[in-house]
């Protein structure tokens, strides 16, 4: 699955709409099943976004951790659901730069998958170890608060799908992103520590994907890829595409 996220782009709606258009002239020769590219446009474009675009599915880049009530500016669970979302991206690294902790996030990723949203949850340190063997005592310090309480629901393995994301990766140059090595070390990680208590959990990666790290991480085992600024551009959502399709 390639799952786009868009941030707060573009300025309107028409220029949503042309976005897409511009996706499907890219990828009209591919065969993709359709729905197997996920969108998550700024919020307010969903409804129209879903009734004009069928063959994708959108999601939402954030959820409120409560179902109701004096929130100003908070868009619930539920009104994404009824909005047409199929899917909601939470702890992003740009809204924990803005605030949000862990237990935060871990509270939003239970409201979502009570309302049965899907959640794409961004995982990831902030800052780049100096020796990457030290990598998994923060990510074990991060999964014990946003795991927490997550054996209340069946089926996560299909509600659930865990980004490798760190926040020093994303929108760099390739020099100074995610090798395949330190990749394959987080997944042996995760498959390790989590598969205990949750299992199966899909697992993608994000930070800087473009057509090159498509292919150079095609023998990881990943079920797709979280892309932000590329998605942004057709002509490399369609190389992107064409990498990993073909
Ligand atoms: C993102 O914002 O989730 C992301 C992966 O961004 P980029 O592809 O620009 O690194």
């Amino acid at each position: 699955m390639l799952i786009l996220n868009w941030k707060m782009n573009p300025k309107s709606l028409t220029e949503a709409n042309k976005l897409i258009f511009a996706y499907e002239k890219q990828i009209q020769d591919l065969k993709i099943k359709p729905r197997s590219i996920l969108i998550a446009p700024p919020s307010l474009f969903l409804p129209v976004l879903v009734q004009k675009h069928p063959d994708f599915i959108f999601g939402g880049q954030n959820c409120s951790d409560q179902d109701q009530g004096a929130l100003t500016g908070e868009i619930s669970a539920s009104m994404l659901k009824s909005a047409g979302a199929g899917f909601v991206i939470l702890g992003h690294s740009e809204r924990k730069k803005m605030g949000e902790s862990l237990a935060l996030i871990n509270r939003k990723i239970i409201a979502a998958l009570k309302n049965k949203i899907k959640v794409v949850l961004c995982f990831g340190e902030i800052v780049k170890p100096k020796n990457f063997q030290t990598a998994p005592s923060e990510w074990r310090r991060q999964a014990k608060i946003l795991f927490n309480q997550l054996d209340q629901f069946k089926n996560l393995g299909r509600d659930l799908i865990v980004a490798f994301e760190p926040a020093w990766a994303i929108s760099v140059n390739r020099q100074g992103s995610v090798s395949i090595e330190y990749l394959n070390l987080f997944i042996r990680w995760f498959r390790a520590e989590t598969e205990k208590k949750i299992k199966h959990l899909p697992l993608i990666y994000g930070g800087s994907v473009d057509a090159k790290v498509v292919k150079l991480f095609q023998s990881a085992e990943i079920k797709g890829f979280l892309i932000g600024s590329k998605s942004l551009e057709p002509s490399e959502f369609g190389k992107i595409s064409r990498a990993y399709y073909n």
